[in-house]
């Protein structure tokens, strides 16, 4: 026999008779009884698990950034630095989630295109990146379709940033044109990007905006911020 003090002896009959012990079936008022718990539980704020940092820095520079020259426009009507402003922020964002600092140059200074790419050069150094991307989108005939990035030919850690990208897409977009990564010299136009930055450097070219097929896939533009951040990701862990 259990023994009990008066005290439990008291109470066992108060819960005797608070549930009319006879004819209750005991699994199932234990069942309502931890229902009953569940339902008075407060909700759970979601765990916040801090994301270690990388220590990487990284520049993402919108193409057409200098005051009157806003690139192409899509078949949308989207301008390359209003479509890019967004992704630029957007992606910002994803890659802090993952570690990693970024920097947003929505806004060039300089007159000219040379002085504008000094000055961005000027900017990115400043900032000390360790990498710098300049997003745009191609523009052509309305055929022209898919995806290429761009890297100055003498820089063999540009040319593996540019690789991770291109490879990132290719596993994102398999259906899309894969025109490949492309070197720059001081000849070719549009590449002062690259020659003006201190760290490995690409210009990305992920669609053409004249191709109205293409714009209209894109317009989800977090197929490209996720896109930018794996390459970068993988870029880091080569
Ligand atoms: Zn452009």
């Amino acid at each position: 026999m259990m023994r009990v003090s008066d005290k439990q002896y008291k109470q066992l009959l108060d819960i005797q008779k608070a549930f009319e012990w006879e004819g209750v079936k005991l699994d199932s008022l234990l069942k309502e009884m931890k229902e009953q718990e569940e339902e008075d539980e407060q909700p759970t704020e979601p765990i916040e698990v801090p994301v270690e940092p990388t220590g990487k820095k990284i520049a993402i520079c919108v193409g057409h950034s200098r005051s009157g020259d806003n690139g192409a426009v899509n078949t949308d009507g989207v301008s390359e630095h209003t479509y890019n402003g967004q992704i630029a922020h957007n992606l910002s964002q994803k890659l802090s989630s993952h570690g990693i600092e970024s920097k947003v140059f929505d806004y060039y200074e300089g007159s000219g295109y040379g002085s504008a790419m000094s000055w961005i050069g000027d900017q990115v150094k400043k900032y000390d990146a360790d990498i710098a991307i300049e997003l745009h989108f191609n523009s052509a005939s309305p055929s022209a379709a898919g995806y290429e990035y761009l890297y100055w030919h003498s820089s063999s850690s540009s040319k593996a940033l540019a690789d991770s990208l291109l490879k990132a897409q290719e596993e994102k977009t398999p259906q899309m044109k894969n025109r490949g990564i492309k070197s720059k010299t001081s000849s070719d136009r549009g590449s002062g990007f690259l020659s003006k930055t201190h760290c490995p450097s690409v210009i990305t070219e992920p669609y053409f905006g004249s191709n109205k097929e293409e714009t209209i896939y894109y317009r989800d533009k977090t197929i490209l911020e996720d896109i930018y951040t794996k390459g970068i990701i993988n870029y880091f862990a080569r």
